[in-house]
């Protein structure tokens, strides 16, 4: 192979985990390359149009999966540099300490990671640093503390958000502020570069406010001159040497013309459901069930959370723009009434009529989807579900996805929702309708809930688990594959299990300690 296709490096995909990681090791000095099979966001209008990103979906890939039944799915999913960074709410959480331990839950057991809470915390401090969190610590209950403060002061609530955690306090609940990645200043508005709107999740940032993989770590990444990005190069499979213990070759596709590359260390960071495929793609002679996969977990114990939107809508409008600041963790652990865990309650970015289009709930006769977004507040629920193997990634001879997918652990997730109608219901009057402002603008529809469906891949992990058992894991406690030497992943695939909270710090925290382990190996 000619010396221009080889790098020390090569890191496959350029999202949370990639991107994160291209940031870390840049300062090596080896030659690296990032394989993005998306190309940038184009910067236009569009960015900010809910028709142009909710209905027409004109930034998702086009690409088809299938469910367990053969039917077809569209996964809501990104290809493009930063990968889904680009789109997300950017809510920063840190995994509960408890979360890296044993967990029993109604519907059965979330297992212990390798490391702990303690061996990730530096890189979560570092993680916070990079993507600019803006938080308080110590409100939520259930934080799992750091020394080091977050290195912005929390986003805060506009008056609809502020009347709201007023009356959680008032319950006896400790609302507090989400940890969000967004470069806003409001000391000083005039310069924020954040201007505080109302297309943010779910939205690319068209002034680069949001703290994305790109912005924060892929850009930064290219002003060294050893570092290299190939856009519109998906990667095919990837082959080894002839004992199968070093992966020799990547296969990309490139606009349809077959590239080879190699490197002395193969980064594999495509998404937990992308990352799966390529190694299952990835079958030969010494890994006849695919690449890495001697224990056969590769692509199974697939997780998503238990995700729902609940929009609670009040008589009185809710004109709040920029609504995702308020979280609750009381339950996250459980309840009084319920010993298990339950989940975190937090909000999506302010609903309008032409998302709600999309999904269009229950509508109550005479009234439009508009009216009913102006009237609502948005929750968004997370609970853990737990890993199944049945619950996986497989991919047919031609390489098509198949994710197969039962719900699990909603008991805990059903009552979360209850938890949280009956706290709305407790809410003070209002000084226009009283408490009948709370008992809905329509006679019977208060609350209109939606769980999140199975296309709705935005928080998918546990694809490819590390573990210290080569036998129950595919990864070790590096990320590194057990079966292969020079191979390593990245993405949200190596998480045992999922806690409740968003995965997007976890996975770059864990990319920033994976890129600490590989500075001293390439050395
Ligand atoms: C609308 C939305 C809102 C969200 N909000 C939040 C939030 O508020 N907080 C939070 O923590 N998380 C949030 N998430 C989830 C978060 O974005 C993901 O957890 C995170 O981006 C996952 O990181 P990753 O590295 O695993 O994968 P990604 O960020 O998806 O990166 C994978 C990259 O690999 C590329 N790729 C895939 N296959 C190949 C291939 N074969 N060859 C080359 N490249 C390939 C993709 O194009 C992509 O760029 C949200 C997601 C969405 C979609
Ligand atoms: S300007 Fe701020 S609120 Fe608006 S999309 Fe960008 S980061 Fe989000």
């Amino acid at each position: 192979m000619d010396a221009a296709r080889q790098y020390d490096v090569i890191i496959i995909g350029s999202g949370a985990g990639g991107g994160t990681l291209a940031y870390n090791v840049a300062k090596s000095g080896k030659r690296i390359l990032i394989l993005e099979r998306g190309d940038y966001v184009p910067r236009e209008k569009d960015n900010w149009e809910s028709r142009s990103v909710n209905i027409d979906g004109k930034y998702q890939t086009k690409e088809t999966w299938q469910d367990k039944d053969g039917k077809v799915l569209h996964p809501h999913t990104n290809y493009n540099v930063g990968g889904n960074t680009k789109f997300y709410g950017s809510a920063l959480f840190r995994l509960r300490k408890e979360d890296f331990g044993e967990i029993r839950h109604a519907g059965g057991i979330s297992p212990a990671w390798p490391i702990t809470y303690e061996d990730l915390e530096p890189y979560y401090t570092q993680a916070e640093q990079i993507y600019h969190v803006h938080g308080t610590r110590g409100e939520d209950p259930t934080d799992p503390g750091s020394k080091t403060p977050y290195p912005h002061p929390a986003v805060s609530h506009e008056p609809r958000i502020q009347q709201l955690s007023d009356d959680f306090k008032r319950l006896g609940l400790k609302p507090f502020h989400v940890p969000l990645g967004i470069m806003l200043d409001e000391q000083n508005r005039q310069a924020s570069t954040c201007i505080r709107c109302n297309t943010c999740d779910g939205y690319p940032c068209l002034v680069n406010a949001k703290s994305d993989a790109q912005t924060c770590c892929v850009d930064v990444a290219l002003t060294f001159p050893n570092v290299s990005l190939l856009t519109n190069r998906r990667v095919l499979r990837l082959e080894t040497n002839g004992s199968g213990r070093e992966v020799t070759k990547v296969i990309v596709d490139h606009n349809g013309t077959v590239e080879e590359l190699s490197a002395g260390i193969v980064v594999v960071s495509c998404g937990a459901i992308n990352s799966a495929a390529l190694l299952l793609r990835s079958v030969s002679d010494k890994h006849p069930r695919g690449l890495a996969n001697c224990s056969d977990v590769v692509g199974r114990n697939y997780m998503g959370h238990v995700n729902s939107v609940l929009m609670a809508i009040s008589k009185c409008p809710n004109p709040t723009v920029f609504q995702k600041t308020l979280a609750l963790n009381d339950f996250y652990f459980g309840s009084k009434e319920w010993n298990f865990p339950m989940g975190h309650i937090s909000f999506v970015g302010k609903l309008d009529g032409v998302a709600l289009s999309a999904g269009a709930p229950a509508l109550a006769p005479g009234f439009t989807l508009d009216l009913m977004a102006k009237h609502s507040l948005d929750f968004w629920m997370t609970s853990e579900d737990l890993p199944d193997p049945n619950n996986r990634v497989t991919v047919d001879r031609d390489g098509h996805i198949t994710l197969s997918y039962k719900p699990n652990n909603e008991e805990g997730h059903k009552r979360l929702i209850a938890k949280l109608e009956s706290l709305m219901k407790q809410q003070s009057a209002c000084s226009i309708h009283g408490h009948e402002c709370h008992q809905g603008l329509f006679s019977r529809n208060l609350f209109v809930g939606q769980r999140i469906p199975l296309a709705g891949v935005a928080h998918q992990n546990g694809t490819i688990r590390f573990g210290n058992d080569p036998k129950t894991s595919a990864l070790d406690a590096n990320c590194k594959a057990h079966d292969v030497d020079n191979l390593y992943v990245v993405d949200g695939s190596f998480f045992p299990s999922s806690g409740a909270v968003n995965p997007a710090l976890t996975i770059m925290a864990n990319a920033l300690r994976v890129g600490d382990h590989l500075l001293s190996r390439l050395q």
